[in-house]
């Protein structure tokens, strides 16, 4: 049965003695649709693996990464509230990984644990798996916290032109440019405060807009930072991290001016798939989850 967000909640696994261990470790787990996605992938592939999530914070964070390796699990993801937590418990980083400064895919390789990102990355898989030019285009996102920094150094690694980052604390944005710059002179990089009018301006050369805040979920659902559609252009993309709901106030403003919009249902499969590959070598079945799933 499908729950009202169209989502399978759960899905059944065959599970023997030597049966192998993946796990989520974050607060709160219940909610994640990861358990769904990879125990579907498994089944599908008939790999004897089974994804379990489990409640991992900063009281037990040590414990939780010791169990991980007692229980020899072959790899695990990461979410809020421990994704930078975690790097002092972890023996090596890939490149993303150390750049960003926050995992969210660990694979225990014979007892060593090594950190990928593979936020930024699966969001730039998205893109481009619907066809979307990222070479050269110039886009805005808001928010600088853990998704805008993986996503901005993802999309200037992928060639992007130019990349401006607007959120309320300007040194984090700063940050996000820091990083950019470093990786990618070619790109343009800016930051900016996150103010009503700074946003307007910004749109006007912007090619895809992106919000990586909470604004138009949980209890901000319904609200948007753009208020008024007239100020975004019909051929630009406007793209939404947040999945629950699917369509929020800042996509429906889209979709009336007649933009391309995006969720963030595939980067959430993308991200995922990644993470798939990293732990089985595996290519996820994507087209199959997204019909049983989604
Ligand atoms: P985070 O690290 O907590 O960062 C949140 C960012 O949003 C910060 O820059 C914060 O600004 C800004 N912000 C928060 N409330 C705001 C408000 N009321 N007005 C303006 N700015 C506000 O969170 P995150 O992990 O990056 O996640 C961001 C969003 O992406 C969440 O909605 C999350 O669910 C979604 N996400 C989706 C996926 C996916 O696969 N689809 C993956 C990861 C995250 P300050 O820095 O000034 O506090």
């Amino acid at each position: 049965m499908k729950n009202n967000e169209g989502l399978k909640p759960s899905v059944e696994v065959s599970i023997s003695g030597s049966t192998r261990l993946l796990a989520l470790l974050g607060d709160p787990v219940t909610h994640s649709i990861s358990p769904a996605m990879h125990n579907k992938a498994f089944q599908i592939l008939g790999l004897n693996y089974a994804y379990m999530g489990f409640t991992a914070n900063k009281n037990n964070l040590k414990s939780s990464v010791d169990a991980m390796k007692a229980l020899n699990v072959l790899g695990f993801n990461v979410t809020m509230p421990i994704k930078q937590k975690i790097l002092p418990y972890l023996d090596e980083l890939s490149f993303e990984a150390e750049m960003i400064g926050a995992v969210n895919t660990v694979k225990n390789e014979n007892g060593k644990l090594i950190g990928y990102n593979t936020d930024g990355p699966g969001y730039v898989m998205d893109l481009q798996d619907k066809g979307l030019k990222i070479r050269k285009q110039s886009f805005l996102i808001v928010g600088a916290g853990g998704a805008a920094t993986s996503i901005a150094v993802a999309l200037a690694r992928a060639g992007a032109g130019q990349i401006t980052v607007i959120n309320r604390s300007i040194e984090k944005a700063e940050h996000i440019i820091s990083l950019i710059n470093k990786i990618s002179p070619d790109c343009m990089a800016f930051a900016s405060k996150f103010e009503d009018d700074s946003i307007a301006q910004e749109l006007v050369k912007a090619n895809v807009l992106i919000n990586c805040t909470p604004l138009g979920m949980g209890h901000q659902e319904g609200i948007s930072f753009i208020q008024d559609p007239s100020i975004l252009h019909k051929d630009m993309i406007i793209s939404d991290l947040i999945y629950v709901p699917r369509k929020t106030a800042l996509l429906k403003l889209g979709d009336e001016r007649g933009c391309k919009t995006i969720n963030g249902i595939g980067m959430i499969i993308w991200q995922g798939a990644l993470a798939f590959k990293i732990w089985t070598g595996e290519d996820m079945p994507i087209q199959d989850i997204k019909q049983q799933l989604f």
